[in-house]
C-alpha cells in the first residue's frame, strides 16, 4: 500500500472533548456476606458437625484463639466461606496486574465494544514517587522534582488528548468502537466488579501491598497498592479478628 499526500481540501476539524484526569482510584464494597463467625462456623464443623453454629455462640471468647490458630497453621479453607464484591475504578494498567489473580476471584469489567469509553485518564499525584532506584525486584522509589512532575503531567495530558481525539475521529467516521479503542493507552480508567473471599483477598494483599509486618516482603506498583489498601480497609471492618490474625502472622495467606 502506498501513502499519497492528501490532495483533498482541508475540512473543518471536529470539536474534541477535553480529557479529564484523576490521580486516585475508586473502591467500593457493593455486596458482602463476610464475618469472622463464618470462619469459626466452617472450622468447627470438624469437631462439632452440624452443631457448629450453636458451639460458636457458646464459646465466643475462644473465637480469636481459633482464628489465630487457623491462620498460624495455614488451615486456609475456613476463610473461604464468605464473599465480598468490590466496585473498582482504576487505570487499565492496574487491571492488567489485578486480573493475574486467578484463584478465588471473579471479574466483570466494562466493555469497550458495547459502550463508548469515557475520556478519564490517570496522572500521578504530586505525592507519587517518580524516580526508580536499585535493582530488579528490590527497587526503591524516591520523590520526583517539580520539573519531573511537570513533564509527566504535560506529556501524559498531551498524549491522552491526542489518543482520545483519534478515538473520537474514528467513531465519528463510523468505525466500530472495538476497532477505534486500539489507540487508547493503558492510563485510561476502566471499571469492574471483583468478587473474592477472605482467603483470596489475603493472598492478593500479601502481594499487592508493602507492609513492614509482612514476613515475605513484596514490592507492588503504587497504583495497584492504592486499590489493595482500600480493599483491605473495607475488609478489616467486616472481619476484624481475621484481619488482626493476618497481620499477626506475617500477612501470609493461610
Ligand atoms: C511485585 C510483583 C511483580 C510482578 N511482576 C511480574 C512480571 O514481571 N511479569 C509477569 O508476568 N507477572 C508479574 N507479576 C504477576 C505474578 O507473576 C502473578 O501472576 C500474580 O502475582 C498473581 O499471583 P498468583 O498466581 O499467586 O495468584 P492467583 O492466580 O490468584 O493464584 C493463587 C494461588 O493459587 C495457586 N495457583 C493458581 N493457579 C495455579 C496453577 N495454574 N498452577 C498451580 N497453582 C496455581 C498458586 O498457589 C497461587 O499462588 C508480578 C506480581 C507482583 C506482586
Amino acid at each position: 500500500m502506498s501513502l499519497q499526500p492528501d490532495t483533498q481540501p482541508a475540512t473543518q476539524a471536529p470539536e474534541h472533548e477535553p480529557v479529564q484526569v484523576r490521580d486516585d482510584v475508586t473502591v467500593e464494597l457493593v455486596r458482602h456476606s463476610a464475618h469472622d463467625a463464618d470462619v469459626l462456623f466452617a472450622a468447627r464443623v470438624s469437631t462439632a458437625g452440624e452443631a457448629s453454629l450453636e458451639e460458636l455462640e457458646k464459646d465466643a471468647s475462644r473465637s480469636q484463639g481459633l482464628i489465630n490458630y487457623l491462620m498460624r497453621d495455614r488451615h486456609g479453607t475456613p476463610f473461604e466461606h464468605n464473599s465480598m464484591t468490590f466496585f473498582v475504578s482504576a487505570p487499565i494498567f492496574v487491571f492488567r496486574e489485578f486480573h493475574r489473580h486467578r484463584a478465588g476471584f471473579s471479574y466483570n469489567e466494562e466493555s469497550g465494544r458495547y459502550r463508548e469509553l469515557q475520556p478519564v485518564f490517570y496522572v500521578p499525584s504530586p505525592e507519587r514517587k517518580l524516580v526508580q532506584q536499585g535493582k530488579p525486584g528490590r527497587y526503591e522509589f524516591v520523590d520526583g522534582t517539580p520539573e519531573q512532575h511537570d513533564v509527566v503531567t504535560r506529556s501524559m495530558l498531551a498524549s491522552y488528548q491526542g489518543a482520545y481525539d483519534a478515538y473520537q475521529d474514528m467513531l465519528a467516521a463510523g468505525v466500530a468502537r472495538e476497532v477505534a479503542r486500539a489507540v487508547l493507552p493503558v492510563g485510561l480508567f476502566s471499571s469492574m466488579y471483583a468478587t473474592c473471599n477472605a482467603r483470596s483477598l489475603m493472598h492478593f494483599l500479601s502481594l499487592r501491598t508493602k507492609d513492614e509486618r509482612a514476613t515475605v516482603p513484596s514490592f507492588p506498583q503504587r497504583e495497584i497498592e492504592m486499590v489493595a489498601e482500600r480493599m483491605e480497609s473495607l475488609w478489616a471492618g467486616l472481619m476484624p479478628l481475621t484481619h488482626a490474625a493476618f497481620n499477626a502472622h506475617g500477612r501470609v495467606a493461610p
